[in-house]
């Protein structure tokens, strides 16, 4: 017995022994690759590999619009752990308000914020990549951006203007606006100064009215020294931020011209080429996740703000009557059917939105739409 149990004890010895030098040689390797991967994090972290520049059609940091960017920006940082800076330039910095899609197209800067529907002149189709009078709201514009073929239209049709879009944000259903003149009827339609860009412009002119394309930034003292009678901007949270209340007496709903407006975000071709695969993905994941935090951040603060509105600066909320939307829907569809006989890729878009928003729209008449009536029924009825 006990010549067995020596040899036992001397090779469990030999295998603590082992086991532990084994451990002891793991460990040293470990705190080894982990020293060195350190090393490594903290020289990638120290040198930025690319710096790019984004103009905007916005004050710098403004609420809502300027978030995008902002937002935008910082996620690039983060995924490439500081190896991809952007930074963002606000309206008027580097290149004026409207002055974005030329900066970007022809190099001058990477990138920009602003919206489609300000490039009409150069491009009649832009205005279906942010929005078209009683068009889709903002959760069917994403869909038909994403999985309706929207995408591949825009990127086509801005690759000829050395550019590739990025859906850049969404407001939701914005506000009719801000007007010093009350609109009772069609007629008080006529000789309304207003500024309201894209088709919403158009219709306003068919009905009598005279549409103006003003930046942001000006908006406030053409409202407030007549130079203008009304202006559309965007919703609450953006228009108190503005002080709209202070120049104007009425607030309109609902926003016919505007139902879901997209941002976008543009970046230079040459740029985009330039990027490595793994910081263009870094780009368009960045993207994605700006358009979803605009619409996240309007829909949270529009409510307090339109409740400050109301309640502490005593504006006056009214709704459009229902003879002044019809002819705002009947002149949409003159205007759309012209603008489509002229052009043909405002044809091509139009097919693709508008066969998207019948589907969209009949499913959302028993979803979301029916959801809607039913929750404002039961709390009437409580
Ligand atoms: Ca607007």
């Amino acid at each position: 017995m006990t010549q067995n149990k020596t040899p036992a004890i001397i090779l469990l010895l030999l295998a603590s022994t082992v086991l532990f030098f084994g451990l002891y040689v793991r460990q040293l390797a470990s705190d080894q690759s982990t020293a060195s991967a350190m090393i490594s994090n903290s020289s990638e972290s120290t040198a930025v590999t690319y710096q790019w520049r984004m103009v905007t059609s916005w004050p710098k940091n403004f609420p809502g619009l300027g978030s995008a960017p902002e937002y935008f920006a910082e996620q690039v940082n983060r995924m490439s752990n500081g190896r991809f800076v952007v930074t963002v330039h606000g309206a008027g910095e580097l290149v004026p308000a409207l002055g974005v899609f030329d900066a970007v197209s022809n190099g001058s800067v990477e990138m920009g914020h602003s919206g489609a529907y300000y490039w009409k002149g150069k491009i009649p189709a832009s205005q279906f990549f942010t929005a078209i009078p009683y068009g889709l709201n903002a959760q069917e514009m994403n869909s038909w951006l994403y999985y309706g073929g929207g995408m591949e239209l825009w990127r086509e049709i801005y690759a000829r203007h050395n550019l590739v879009p990025l859906a850049g944000g969404n407001t939701g259903v914005q506000m009719a606006g801000w007007f010093n003149k009350e609109i009772n009827s069609v007629e008080d339609l006529k000789g309304l100064k207003m500024r309201i860009p894209g088709f919403g412009g158009e219709v306003l002119t068919r009905l009598g009215g005279t549409a103006v394309n003003i930046p942001g930034g000006e908006l406030f003292t053409a409202l407030q020294t007549g130079v203008i009678d009304a202006t559309e901007w965007v919703g609450p949270y953006n228009d108190l931020t503005f002080g709209f209340h202070q120049a104007a007496k009425y607030y309109y709903y609902p926003g016919w011209h505007e139902p879901g407006p997209a941002l976008e975000f543009t970046v230079n071709q040459q740029a985009w080429d330039s990027l490595p695969p793994d910081f263009q993905a870094i780009v368009e994941v960045a993207a994605r996740a700006a358009n979803q935090d605009m619409l996240d951040l309007y829909t949270a603060k529009n409510n307090e703000a339109l409740e400050e509105l109301v309640n502490v600066h005593g504006v006056e909320l009214r709704r459009l009557p229902d003879d002044v939307l019809a002819a705002f829907q009947r002149t949409s569809q003159e205007v759309l059917q012209e603008t489509i006989a002229a052009d043909e890729d405002v044809k091509r878009v139009y097919e693709s939105f508008s066969k998207f928003q019948q589907g969209a729209k009949a499913y959302h008449r028993i979803s979301e739409q029916a959801y809607y009536d039913v929750r404002d029924q039961a709390a009437q009825d409580k």
